[in-house]
C-alpha cells in the first residue's frame, strides 16, 4: 500500500468544497452560492448551470464518468442512481455534459423505498434535490450530489430533509435568546456533532461458512468461546497488523473525503474497534457517518475481512453502538454550552443547559425512540450499554449547581476559582466539569452532551433531529417568557429555577447499569421502554406529534410515515431471522447432531459385540437424543409460530418479540448445548472460539 506522505494535500481532495469553488467558479457565481446557502433562498438556474458546468469539470478530471443523486431514504442507508455524462453530438460521437437542472433534481424511481404510505402506488415518482449546504465528492468513478428526497406532494422521504429543517429551527429559537443576552452579531446558531462509530472485523473466509452472519447481520447460534473479553485485554490493545492496514486504507479514503477521522482504537470486545471523527456540522456530520459506514464495509472487503455494524453480533460479548457527540455553538465558534467567562455568559449558559434539562425530561420517549431498533434491542439495558431509560448525567460539581440553584443557597467550592454572576442570584459555574461516567445514556462533558443510546448501524439523523428539536421548542418556551419580562434577570432566575426544580428527576449521576436505578427511575415516574415494540407507540403521542408538527419538522403525516416504518423494520429484522433460525437448524444444526450420533450409535454396536463398556457413548447419546428432541419441537413449533402472525403493525410487532424472540431464545440454548457436546469435526460452521480469536 502507498504510503501517505503529505496527509494535508489529500485531505478533502475528491471533495467539490470551498476550496475547490472558489478555485473553480467566478466570483460572482462562488457569491451567489454562498449566499444561498447562508439565506436559504433558492437556487437560480443559470447560476446552477455554472456550478454544474464547474463541477463536471472538476469531477471528470478526476476520472468521473457518472453522476449521481444521493440520497438517504427511510432505510437508514443510502441510494444511489447512475447516470452518465455522456450526451450524443451526432458521427457516434459524444461529450460530456452535465446541466444545473441535474444538479438541482432528479426523478429516482421510488416506488422501492419505503414511504410509510405516504406515496400511493399510483405515484411511484420520488424527487431528489441538491442539498448545497452540503458538498459533492467524487468517488468509485461518480461524482456524488447529497440530495433531499421527497414524494410528488412534496412530503419528506428521506432522513436528510427533517435534519435540515431541525438544524434551521434550533438555530432560529437559539438566536432569540442570544438577542436577549445583548447579542446582536450571531446570525446562525450550528448544531455540531461528532459521530464514534464501533464495528467488528472477522475474516471473510470465517464470515462465509456462517449463514447467520451473512443473513442477519449476527450471530443467532453460538457457545460461548472459553475465552470472552474478561482479561480486557483487548480495549487499546495492541492493533493486529491486518487490521491496523485496514484502518490505514480506511483512514485515507476518508480523508480524501474531507472526513476527519480522527482517532482509532481497539474496543472492549475481542476484534471490536472504533473510528471517532473530529466534529462539524450536524448536517454534515450525518452524511459523513453515513460514507463512513459504507467506506467501512467496502474496504474491509479489500483486506479480506468483513465488517459488521450490527449492534450485538455476539452474545455474550459486548456489542457496538455510536456515541453522538452534540452541542450548539455561534457561527463565530462560540460554544453555547461552554460555561462562560463573565457572569452573563454563565447566565446564558444556565439558560441553554435549563432548557436541554427540561426538554429532555419532556420528550423522554420521543429521545428513547430514535435509537430503538431490532438490533439496538440487545443492547439497551444489557450492562454493556445505558439502560433503556432517559436520564441526564451532569457531574457533580455541575450537579451542586443546579441544586443550590433549585434550593436558593449559594453554591461555594473554596477548591476551584469561582466566577462571579451578576444575577447574584445565580451560583457561579466551575469551570472544568467532564465526565468518566460512562454508564450514563446522556453525559454533560464539558461543552457538549455525549448521547450514548445509539445502535451502530442507525443513522444518526433521528436522534440529531430529537436533540435539535426538543432544544428549539424550550428555548423559544423561555425565549416567549423572556420577552415580555419587565425585570429580565428576576424573570431569568425565575426561569432557570423553576425549570431544573420541575426537570430534577431526569438528572441522574449514579451507576446506570445498577438495577437500584431501574427502581429509583420508577419511583421517578421516568420512563423505561424497554424494547422497540414497547417503545415505538409513544413516538406518535399527541405531545410527540405537536412537537414535531409545531416546529415544521414533519407533518402528521411524514411522522406517522416514520413510525410505521419503523415498526415494520422491526418486524421483517426478526421475522428474518427467524426464518434463518429454523434454516440453521433443519439444514444444518440437526444432521450434524444426527450425524454424529449415528457414528456414536455405530461405535456402541461394534463395542457391545466385542463385550466393552460404552458408557461415554451411551450417555452422550442420551444427552445429544434428548436435546436434539427438544431443538426439534422447538425449531417445529417456531416455523409454525412464524405462520400466524397477527394483522396491524402494533400488534404484528408485539408479537414479534413476546412470541418469536422467546421461541428464538429457547431453541438457541439447545442448539448452543449441542454445540458444546458435539465433536468439532461434526460441527457445521465455526465457532465463537473460531470466530473471535482467530
Ligand atoms: P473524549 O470523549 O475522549 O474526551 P473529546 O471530548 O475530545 O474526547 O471528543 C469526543 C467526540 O466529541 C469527538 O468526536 C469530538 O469531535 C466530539 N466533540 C468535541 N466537541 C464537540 C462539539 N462542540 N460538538 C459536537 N461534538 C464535539
Ligand atoms: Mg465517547
Amino acid at each position: 500500500m502507498n504510503e501517505i506522505t503529505n496527509l494535508p494535500a489529500i485531505f478533502g481532495i475528491d471533495v467539490f468544497n470551498e476550496a475547490a469553488m472558489k478555485q473553480r467558479l467566478s466570483p460572482e457565481i462562488y457569491c451567489a452560492w454562498k449566499n444561498c446557502v447562508e439565506t436559504g433562498s433558492p437556487l437560480q438556474l443559470p447560476v446552477a448551470n455554472c456550478i454544474a458546468e464547474a463541477m463536471k469539470d472538476w469531477a471528470t478530471e478526476k476520472g468521473a464518468t457518472h453522476y449521481t443523486h444521493w440520497f438517504q431514504p427511510m432505510t437508514g442507508i443510502t441510494a444511489e442512481k447512475h447516470d452518465s455524462f455522456i450526451a450524443p453530438i451526432g458521427d457516434g460521437k459524444v461529450i460530456m455534459e452535465f446541466s444545473g437542472k441535474e444538479l438541482v433534481r432528479g426523478e429516482p424511481d421510488a416506488s422501492s423505498f419505503p414511504s410509510g404510505g405516504l406515496r400511493a402506488t399510483f405515484e411511484a415518482r420520488g424527487y431528489t434535490a441538491w442539498d448545497p449546504t452540503s458538498f459533492a465528492f467524487v468517488k468509485d468513478g461518480s461524482l456524488y450530489i447529497p440530495t433531499c428526497f421527497f414524494s410528488y406532494t412534496g412530503e419528506a422521504l428521506d432522513k436528510k430533509t427533517p435534519l435540515l429543517r431541525s438544524i434551521d429551527e434550533v438555530s432560529r429559537e437559539a438566536l432569540r435568546i442570544l438577542r436577549l443576552f445583548g447579542d446582536t452579531q450571531t446570525k446562525r446558531v450550528c448544531a455540531s456533532v461528532g459521530s464514534e462509530q464501533e464495528y467488528f472485523l472477522l475474516p471473510k473466509s470465517l464470515y462465509a461458512q456462517r449463514e447467520d452472519l451473512r443473513i442477519t447481520g449476527r450471530t443467532l447460534f453460538g457457545a460461548p468461546a472459553p475465552k470472552g473479553q474478561e482479561l480486557e485485554d483487548h480495549y487499546f490493545g495492541t492493533i493486529r497488523t491486518r487490521v491496523s492496514r485496514y484502518m490505514k486504507d480506511l483512514d485515507e479514503q476518508l480523508w480524501r473525503l474531507g472526513i476527519l477521522s480522527k482517532t482509532k482504537h481497539n474496543e472492549v470486545a475481542p476484534c471490536q474497534h472504533e473510528m471517532a471523527p473530529i466534529y462539524t456540522d450536524a448536517n454534515s456530520a450525518c452524511d459523513d457517518n453515513q460514507l463512513v459506514m459504507e467506506i467501512m464495509k467496502k474496504c474491509a472487503a479489500k483486506h479480506d475481512l468483513v465488517c459488521l455494524l450490527h449492534e450485538k453480533p455476539f452474545a455474550g460479548v459486548n456489542g457496538s453502538g455510536k456515541h453522538n457527540n452534540w452541542s450548539l455553538g455561534t457561527d463565530s465558534g462560540k460554544n453555547l454550552f461552554s460555561p462562560g467567562k463573565t457572569p452573563r455568559q454563565n447566565a446564558q449558559f444556565l439558560v441553554f443547559l435549563a432548557a436541554f434539562v427540561q426538554g429532555v425530561d419532556e420528550y423522554q420517549d420521543f429521545l428513547r425512540c430514535t435509537v430503538a431498533s431490532a438490533g439496538n434491542d440487545h443492547r439497551l439495558g444489557a450492562n454493556e450499554a445505558p439502560p433503556a431509560i432517559l436520564s441526564v448525567f451532569l457531574g457533580d460539581e455541575l450537579n451542586a449547581v443546579v441544586e443550590s440553584i433549585i434550593n436558593g443557597t449559594n453554591y461555594t467550592d473554596p477548591e476551584k476559582s469561582l466566577l462571579r454572576i451578576g444575577v447574584d442570584v445565580l451560583p457561579s459555574i466551575p469551570k472544568d466539569t467532564t465526565d468518566r461516567n460512562r454508564t450514563s445514556p446522556l453525559a454533560f462533558t464539558g461543552n457538549k452532551f455525549e448521547f450514548r443510546m445509539l445502535g451502530s448501524s442507525q443513522s444518526i439523523s433521528g436522534p440529531n433531529v430529537a436533540l435539535n428539536t426538543i432544544m428549539a421548542e424550550e428555548l423559544g418556551k423561555f425565549a416567549d417568557e423572556l420577552e415580555k419580562a419587565d425585570d429580565f434577570d428576576k424573570a431569568l432566575q425565575k426561569l432557570v429555577s423553576k425549570a431544573f426544580r420541575d426537570h430534577q428527576r431526569i438528572i441522574f449521576n449514579g451507576n446506570g447499569y445498577s438495577s437500584d436505578w431501574e427502581a429509583e427511575a420508577q419511583r421517578r415516574g421516568l420512563h423505561n421502554l424497554r424494547s422497540t415494540a414497547e417503545a415505538m407507540p409513544a413516538y406518535v403521542s399527541s405531545k410527540n406529534v405537536e412537537l414535531v408538527t409545531k416546529h415544521g419538522i414533519f407533518t402528521e403525516a411524514e411522522f406517522r410515515a416514520r413510525y410505521e416504518i419503523h415498526l415494520e423494520a422491526y418486524s421483517k429484522i426478526i421475522n428474518i431471522e427467524a426464518r434463518t433460525c429454523v434454516d440453521i437448524i433443519r439444514k444444518q444444526i440437526l444432521p450434524a447432531v444426527l450425524s454424529y450420533c449415528a457414528d456414536l450409535c455405530e461405535n456402541v454396536t461394534r463395542k457391545t459385540a466385542l463385550n466393552i463398556t460404552c458408557k461415554a457413548e451411551q450417555a452422550l447419546l442420551a444427552e445429544l437424543s434428548a436435546t436434539t428432541d427438544s431443538l426439534y419441537e422447538k425449531c417445529e413449533k417456531l416455523a409454525a409460530d412464524l405462520n400466524a402472525v397477527p394483522a396491524g403493525s402494533e400488534a404484528a410487532a408485539n408479537y414479534y418479540h413476546d412470541v418469536i424472540l422467546a421461541e428464538m431464545a429457547a431453541a438457541r440454548m439447545d442448539a448452543d448445548h449441542l454445540e458444546a457436546i458435539t465433536a468439532k469435526t461434526y460441527w457445521p460452521y465455526p465457532t465463537y472460539s473460531d470466530l473471535l480469536f482467530y
